[in-house]
């Protein structure tokens, strides 16, 4: 199963929690700028991108979880 992750920029407070999360979910390790929430956050007010997700976010996407402000939200893809 893949999701469909949107992300809010208008919610945003630029804490790169979320980013700390994904790079720790995909890879194990801490890389922020390697993050796929990184590639999303840009000027425009919304994106979304598909994540086949890694093993550690297959029950539920761990960067929805990660931000308080409900900046970012996901579906089925
Ligand atoms: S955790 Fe939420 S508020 Fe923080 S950078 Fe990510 S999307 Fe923005
Ligand atoms: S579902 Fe997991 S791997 Fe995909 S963007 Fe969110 S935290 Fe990153």
């Amino acid at each position: 199963m893949t999701y469909r992750i949107s992300f809010r920029e208008s919610r945003c407070v630029l804490c790169r929690f979320c980013e700390v999360v994904c790079a720790l979910s995909m890879g194990d390790e801490f890389e922020p700028d390697a993050s796929h929430i990184r590639e999303i956050r840009g000027n425009a007010d919304t994106a979304e991108f598909v994540c086949d997700p890694p093993e550690a976010c297959r029950s539920e996407p761990r960067c929805v979880d990660s931000c308080d402000q409900r900046a970012i939200r996901y579906s089925e893809a």
